[in-house]
């Protein structure tokens, strides 16, 4: 029989990796002016100082660094001006720029055009439009907060985080970052908690300073977010619907080569990469996003961007940001961008490390010095972070988990399910002195390095070495969350770590403070409160292998929790302990810590229902088709050998093999349809629980067959692209 099915084309592919054939000719390429392009499309400080009038520029000042009320009078000016400075560079349109609790970022464009009723029209943009607009919300995850009938919601400027022009094809729109909630004020987005939580974290730790004698200064919350993710070339992409559909590969065999031989990590990024790396940078560069590092991951295909850190608020925001331009410029370059935290089986998945501090505008609290046993307000804000660590394991857990991220997390592969922190010999050293003796005197001492070369200079050497398999590491001055998925917002880890820290520093204050009142001198006061709370969060500290098979054992003597699956750990949200902690701390209400749990079970169902309905319908229509095609070869062939009377033992054989494998794969598919025909109850829980006991079970049976017959059916008659190609063209 001859080729039903058209091969996709591998070589196409290839040939996209040429800068000749994607028109770019490298001495044409228009040079960078770093410094000219960087913000060029914000409406940034510089900007506002140029174009508002003084007082309104200082008001507006006041509330982005210091976080005071914005008088609403300075609207107007604000909007008039930012239309101005919109228009100039050619917007026709504005924005509300919104993070529903679908992960994403939500836009409806109004145009500035007014008709003046004489057949013309002026632009007008006024500081209501500003400050409020009123998208129609009925279509957005709310989680009971609201019927659908009731379709109000409200969007809410967010002077804090700068609006920014967006350049589409054929013209730009003005982008307003604000905040979203329903008719009756339950925060129906990312970007509010996250805002209350920083609010949180800057009152306790001003508290803290005040304490320690420091001028009450404001203490914000700052994030970098590194960025992992795959690209393959459309050629592939599109012709796999799982792809497509999910975001990930529901079938494909390993390919001959890997990742076993560690030749991608840091290796020279290839030149279309490089290309497409440099047009990201330079959107984002435009739109006032830091870029910064880039290199080559660990799988084939994988890649890392990550940014400068910025304060938490406007970081979340351009993480945002560059996902959504990630995507956008690989198109241009005939690539696809997944985000996905598990595209491909076999290789190493995507994640996103969230890297976490909080200072003021010239002290980063979180960093030690040379000497951090004599850094005492080091060590108090330290000890506040492994506290909230210790306690609230869930909820950092929680905030982790959706269903891409269950392929990595506690799966074998890094970091573990499993919340534990790294602190590094040095203060893992200075805090057992400070247990033991009630006082650190030392620091271990980081030191020179030299590289017994005299031509090369001597190094200054790290105290602590780091450490890759932690999920939550101290990295120097700042701590590193390494458990979140690469498709994931960040706003929610990062009000996680916000919220639960402020409430440590709460209680340690107060202990202090109490503590002061008996008569006690601060020092004294200090060192005894450090020394006692050890004990509160010594179990949390593991400076080893976490993924060494040993450490689960340990950490389940250690009573640290191991909550594997997105099931196990989302109940943990609504617990009565959490509830009282974002209650207390003003960050979400109950009703809308209750929303979300109800919306992320939800968005877990969808996830694995789609992909179980994926899985079935490429399996029944793309694969068995291909395998019963080869068998009908087969077997043709072994009828026109015998009546030659040539041998057909091997022919038959492997007609054999291959009927086997359908027959199973029919069983499997049949088996998989049951389940998806299913509907696992009533309430949004029950669906869930249904996902992952049945469905994952039954498209994991129908994914062993297909791709042990992805290894015997001949190649021009496989009908989706394969890991070797997907993986190793570019
Ligand atoms: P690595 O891969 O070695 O962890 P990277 O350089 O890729 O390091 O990323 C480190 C990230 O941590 C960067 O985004 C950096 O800006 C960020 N970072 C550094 N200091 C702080 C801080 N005080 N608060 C938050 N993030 C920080
Ligand atoms: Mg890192």
């Amino acid at each position: 029989m001859t080729r039903v099915v058209p091969r996709f084309d591998t070589l196409a592919a290839a040939r996209h990796t040429s800068p000749a054939h994607n028109g770019q000719d490298e001495k044409a390429r228009k040079r960078i002016n770093l410094e000219e392009v960087f913000g060029e499309n914000v409406f940034g400080l510089s900007q506002m100082k140029a174009r508002l009038p003084k007082p309104v520029y200082q008001a507006l000042l006041s509330t982005i660094q210091n976080g005071s009320e914005l008088d609403p009078s300075v609207a107007d000016a604000v909007a008039v001006a930012m239309k101005e400075w919109a228009i100039e560079r050619g917007a026709t349109h504005f924005t509300h720029w919104f993070q529903p609790l679908t992960g994403l970022t939500a836009e409806k464009h109004d145009s500035f055009l007014r008709p003046t009723g004489d057949g013309r029209a002026i632009t007008e943009f006024g500081g209501k439009e500003l400050v409020q607009g009123e998208p129609d919300a009925s279509s957005f995850p709310s989680g009971g907060l609201r019927a659908t009938f009731e379709a109000r919601g409200y969007t809410a400027w967010d002077p804090t985080s700068p609006a920014f022009l967006m350049e589409g094809p054929g013209g730009a729109y003005l982008c307003i970052p604000t905040a979203f909630a329903s008719w009756a004020g339950d925060a129906l987005d990312k970007k509010t908690p996250l805002l209350r939580s920083m609010h949180a974290l800057d009152q306790q730790a001003r508290r803290a300073l005040e304490l320690f004698g420091s001028p009450a200064r404001p203490v914000r919350a700052t994030l970098g977010p590194e960025q992992e993710f795959f690209l393959v070339d459309e050629e592939f992409y599109y012709r796999r619907p799982d792809l497509v559909t999910c975001g990930r590969t529901l079938f494909g065999t390993k390919p001959p080569k890997g990742q076993e031989m560690e030749d991608h990590y840091f290796g020279s990024i290839p030149g279309r990469v490089l290309e497409y790396m440099n047009e990201v940078e330079l959107e984002l560069y435009k739109l006032g996003v830091p870029v910064t590092t880039r290199h080559n991951e660990v799988a084939p295909g994988q890649y890392e961007m990550a940014p400068i850190y910025e304060g938490a608020n406007p970081a979340a925001d351009h993480q945002q940001l560059m996902m959504s331009t990630m995507r956008s410029v690989a198109r241009k370059h005939a690539l696809v961008c997944l985000l996905h935290e598990k595209p491909f089986q076999g290789v190493n998945g995507s994640g996103k490390h969230l890297n976490w501090s909080f200072g003021t505008a010239d002290q980063n609290l979180l960093e030690p010095g040379d000497t951090p046993h004599d850094n005492i307000q080091f060590l108090f804000f330290c000890s506040a972070v492994l506290k909230a660590v210790a306690r609230h394991q869930d909820l950092l857990r929680a905030a982790v988990a959706h269903a891409g991220n269950d392929h990595r997390l506690g799966a074998n592969e890094a970091p573990p399910a499993i919340i534990s922190a790294f602190l590094g010999d040095q203060l893992q050293d200075v805090f057992e002195q400070l247990e033991k003796a009630g006082a650190a005197k030392s620091s271990k001492s980081s030191g020179l390095m030299g590289l017994g070369v005299k031509v090369l200079p001597r190094l200054p050497k790290h105290a602590g070495d780091r450490n890759r398999t932690s999920p939550f590491a101290f990295t120097g001055n700042k701590w590193e969350f390494r458990a979140l998925g690469s498709s994931q917002s960040v706003s929610f880890p990062a009000t996680v770590l916000n919220t639960i820290v402020a409430e440590a520093i709460d209680e340690l204050c107060t202990k202090l403070e109490t503590a002061l009142t008996k008569g006690a001198t601060f020092d004294d006061a200090l060192r005894e409160l450090l020394a006692a709370e050890i004990h509160e969060f010594k179990h949390v500290i593991f400076n080893g292998d976490n993924y060494a098979p040993e450490w689960v054992e340990e950490a389940e003597r250690r009573g640290l929790l191991n909550l594997r699956s997105t099931m196990d750990a989302l109940p943990r949200l609504v617990s009565e302990k959490n509830t009282t902690l974002f209650e207390k701390y003003g960050v979400l209400s109950h009703r809308e810590l209750e929303s979300r749990y109800e919306i992320y079970v939800d968005q877990y169902f969808k996830t694995v229902n789609i992909e179980g309905e994926t899985g079935q319908y490429i399996a029944q229509t793309m694969i068995l088709p291909a395998a019963t095609r080869y068998l009908s070869d087969l077997l043709e062939t072994a009828e026109r050998a015998a009546d030659v009377g040539m041998k057909t033992e091997g022919v038959l054989a492997t007609a054999e093999q291959v009927n086997q494998l359908v027959d199973l794969l029919t069983d499997r598919i049949a088996a998989l349809a049951v389940q998806n025909q299913e509907l696992g109850g009533d309430d949004v829980v029950s669906k869930a629980g249904h996902m992952r006991e049945n469905i994952i079970p039954a498209l994991n049976a129908v994914r062993d067959v297909v791709d042990r017959l992805e290894r015997i059916v001949p190649d021009d008659l496989w009908p989706i692209p394969t890991y070797r190609e997907m993986l190793f063209v570019k």
